[in-house]
């Protein structure tokens, strides 16, 4: 019979950026259902989030709150969340993207993007590793990566360029800190219905488009990728170091 409790995350806490909407709520209600305390941090209110964890019964829900978009901020923001209790796991989830043809693409949409994606995603994983490793402490990271780490999409240039980073990063931290009881593993989202998505899911035609090429039939949901990142925060994926797991209904695999 197989150890269920290797999927538990019982008595763990884990800091989930951008918990307030979509994928990022998704993971904080599957971890906390899986029995985590999670600690949700960005800049708009958590209610709803909370809400659905208190009714959902698994376990606490704190709110931090950070605009991610400032290095200094941020760390400063992970290490009072760590100071109050230290942490288990870390999702960077929060991101944004923006949309113009590449002829036309502003430095403003680059550099928010980038900002946001890669470079707070970087520090605030060395945030984390650095109390970690100073503690000797095991610890999870996840990256939330994309479709757009493999591919090139379509008027998207600073969002594809942060998600292939992202999948570097991943890599490369997993290198280094992997012998040091430290994980770092990503999880590469389809298309799923969030905000991120509306525009696309408002053009009809490329809604159509992308619906049929997914074999799935269906797009994702943010509850989707949540219960994948249970199993990468949970002792069930301690020997997994570096590797990104697609959950975009087999996009990857046409
Ligand atoms: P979303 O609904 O737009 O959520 C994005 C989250 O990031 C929100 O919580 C947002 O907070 C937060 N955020 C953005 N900038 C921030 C900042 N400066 N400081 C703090 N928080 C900030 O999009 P989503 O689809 O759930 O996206 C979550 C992650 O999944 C992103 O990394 C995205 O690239 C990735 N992803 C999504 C899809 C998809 O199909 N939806 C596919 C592949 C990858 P506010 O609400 O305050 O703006």
């Amino acid at each position: 019979m197989s150890d269920l409790s290797a999927f538990s995350l019982a008595g763990r806490r884990v800091l989930v950026t951008g918990a307030n909407t979509g994928i990022g709520r998704g993971i904080a209600v599957s971890v906390s259902r899986a029995g985590a305390d999670v600690v949700g941090a960005g800049r708009s209110a958590m209610d709803e989030t909370a809400a659905q964890i208190e009714a959902a019964g698994g376990g606490r829900f704190e709110a931090a709150s950070c605009d991610l978009s400032d290095k200094a901020t941020a760390q400063a923001m992970l290490d009072q969340v760590w100071a109050a209790g230290p942490l288990d796991g870390l999702v960077n989830n929060a991101g944004v993207i923006r949309r113009a043809d590449a002829v036309d693409f502003t430095e403003a949409d680059w550099d928010e993007v980038m900002e946001v994606n890669l470079k707070s995603l970087f520090f605030l994983s060395q945030a984390f590793g650095r109390k970690a490793l100073e503690e000797g402490r095991r610890g999870k990271i996840i990256n939330i990566a994309s479709m757009l780490s493999f591919q090139g999409g379509i008027r998207v240039a600073s969002y594809t360029a942060s998600k292939h980073g992202v999948l570097g990063l991943t890599r490369l931290l997993a290198c280094e800190w992997a012998a040091k009881g430290i994980n770092v593993n990503a999880i590469a989202p389809g298309y799923i219905e969030t905000s991120n998505t509306e525009a696309l899911r408002a053009d009809a035609e490329r809604s159509a488009a992308i619906l049929s090429r997914i074999p799935a039939g269906r797009w994702g949901e943010p509850g989707d990728i949540g219960d994948a990142a249970v199993f990468l925060l949970a002792r069930a994926s301690d020997y997994m170091h570096g590797a990104c797991i697609p959950v975009d209904g087999g996009w990857l695999a046409r």
